[in-house]
């Protein structure tokens, strides 16, 4: 059986979500469908899930909610329109969202997210009819009624181990083709909440997990996964037959968009290997991500990049001697509800890295007083303005001059390198830089690891 999930982009408009009918009834295997909100259906267009959000915001500070509700109402319209679906399916729609709308308000994290699920969850109940329209035996299924129960915080939840056995024994009762929401799930009490933005991935993982699919295909507008962001080497033409999971984990960490990276986790418990191919190209064969692969020693698989980094520098003369140092600095960070992403470290100074978003000015200074206070150290200065490249590849491994090739090339290009971490896995090279030369740090390394390709 193959679990395969839409992105928005897929099903943002009836030409697109006929594509989509086309793909699953072209192969029987696929049998579960996990849908996304409509997307985008051009550059300047928006997202159902951001018209949501700006709905939830409305009626949060007591604003105007029908003209938001209309914008999503007639998104969902036009699509049932153009495939000449009954208008009770509208009516539906419509219905959902002002009763999801009259809900108690008092918890904004929780109402947001009842806002939120409805694009996945009304695009589920659209494109099951539209199945049926077409006279396929397909049925919507709901994350309450299968048990897809979350743990965690509005919006940003995760999901409950024991929802594995339940989802595998309700979806197993279902004949023909299921199409399940994305996005969201339930709480223990029954409250609706959201996986991070982009958390339809992540449906579709646990689901393909749960039932043990023989492949989870998750269907976006690309042809296949790109050793290096297109935006910035437009020229890049050639995209990774087959990857492991752990390179897809190390690049989607660093900024690669194509695929969640929370996703990942749940096929490779189950090892289901993971198929990432094009609606609109759907002959292309796409990017197969799996445990294991064949290896060429001495080569890339991919580059990543990402900006809003900040960097805390801690100084101090034997900082080597002083038993506990580090411990007590990510102490700190610890009792301010901040995560660290790097660690590299010399013998009197050692840095942090940190992502901006979770380090706002009021936990930087208590941060620094705190450092000032517990450890004495010479000095310590907060950084902000950095970017990180991730050089990420199975084929690094073992191979001598992977990062004598790295440096020399940012070293070309005229680019200071501020940091560089490499962990024990040796699959991945972290080097820091700041922000404003990314996009040509990018291009240098793009052109020393894959220059021709
Ligand atoms: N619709 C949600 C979002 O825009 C979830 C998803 O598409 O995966 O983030």
């Amino acid at each position: 059986m193959k679990v395969c999930k839409f992105g928005g982009s897929s099903l943002a408009d009836a030409k697109q979500l006929t594509k989509v009918m086309d793909i699953v009834l072209s192969d029987p295997a696929r049998r579960i469908v996990v849908v996304s909100a409509p997307g985008k259906r051009d550059k300047g267009d928006t997202k159902v899930t951001d018209l949501l959000i700006a709905l939830a915001e409305s009626a949060l500070s007591g604003g105007d909610v029908e003209k938001p509700l209309a914008a999503v109402v007639a998104r969902y319209a036009s699509i049932a329109a153009d495939l000449q679906l009954p208008d009770s399916i509208v009516s539906m729609i419509e219905r959902d969202l002002r009763e999801r709308l009259s809900s108690d308000r008092s918890n904004p994290g929780e109402f947001m997210d009842l806002l939120k699920a409805a694009g996945e969850d009304d695009n589920a109940k659209l494109v099951a009819e539209a199945f049926c329209a077409r006279g396929v035996k397909a049925r919507y299924a709901s994350p309450r009624d299968t048990g897809m129960v979350l743990d965690g915080e509005f919006g940003n939840a995760t999901l409950n181990p024991d929802s594995y056995r339940r989802l595998a024994r309700a979806l197993s009762d279902f004949e023909g083709i299921v199409v399940y929401p994305g996005f969201f799930g339930h709480t223990a009490d029954g409250r609706v909440a959201t996986f991070p933005r982009g958390g339809s991935d992540i449906t579709g993982s646990i689901l393909a997990a749960a039932v043990r699919a023989d492949v989870y295909e998750n269907f976006t507008d690309v042809d296949s996964v790109y050793p290096v962001d297109p935006r910035i080497v437009p020229e890049v033409k050639r995209g990774i037959d087959t990857m492991t999971y752990r390179e897809m984990r190390e690049l989607s960490y660093a900024g690669f968009g194509v695929f969640n990276d929370e996703a990942i986790f749940p096929a490779v418990q189950a090892r289901i290997p993971i198929n990432v191919r094009n609606t609109n190209h759907p002959s292309e064969p796409g990017t197969m991500i799996v445990q294991t692969r064949r290896v060429t020693p001495g080569t890339v698989t991919g580059i990543a990049s990402e900006d809003g980094f900040c960097n805390i520098v801690v100084d101090k003369y034997c900082m080597n001697r002083e038993i506990g140092f580090g411990r007590r600095l990510l102490q700190i960070l610890e009792n301010e509800g901040v995560a660290y992403e790097h660690m590299p470290s010399g013998v009197d100074s050692v840095s942090v890295v940190i992502h901006e978003k979770n380090f706002d000015a009021a936990k930087e200074k208590r941060v620094v007083q705190h450092i000032k206070r517990d450890l004495a150290p010479d000095a310590v200065v907060v950084q902000h303005g950095y970017a990180i490249l991730m050089i990420v590849g199975e084929g690094m491994c073992f191979s001598a001059g992977m990062l004598a090739k790295a440096t020399q090339s940012l070293a070309s290009a005229g680019i200071n390198l501020s940091m560089v971490n490499q962990g024990a896995s040796e699959i991945s090279v972290m080097l820091a830089i700041r922000a404003e030369y990314r996009a040509t740090a990018v291009r240098a390394l793009y052109n020393t690891f894959f220059g021709g390709c």
